[in-house]
């Protein structure tokens, strides 16, 4: 019994089963199944990809900006002993 004919199939040469066509239905809006590169492959858009940098982003002890930071908070403590030293 077919399934859904309406559904497209996938159709790929497949290495297997003697190079039928993939018979897996492709996936909406696309004419490969999910093996057969129907799959998403990346951001494309400039707004995806900056999406997809953010995804990984630290926010945390070990950022560059929070690296500076410390430094900064430092230098400003020895700053204030040596006034204190000073005076
Ligand atoms: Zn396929």
């Amino acid at each position: 019994m077919p399934i859904n004919s309406s559904v497209q199939l996938c159709g790929a040469k497949a290495r297997q089963n003697n190079h039928q066509p993939c018979r897996q239905p492709a996936m909406r809006a696309k004419n490969r199944c999910r093996l057969h590169g129907g799959k998403a492959t990346g951001p494309k858009t400039l707004a995806g990809k900056k999406h997809a940098a953010q995804a990984n982003l630290k926010y945390g002890r070990y950022t560059n900006t929070a690296i500076l930071e410390r430094k900064y908070m430092q230098e400003l403590m020895r700053w204030r002993d040596d006034l204190h030293e000073l005076s």
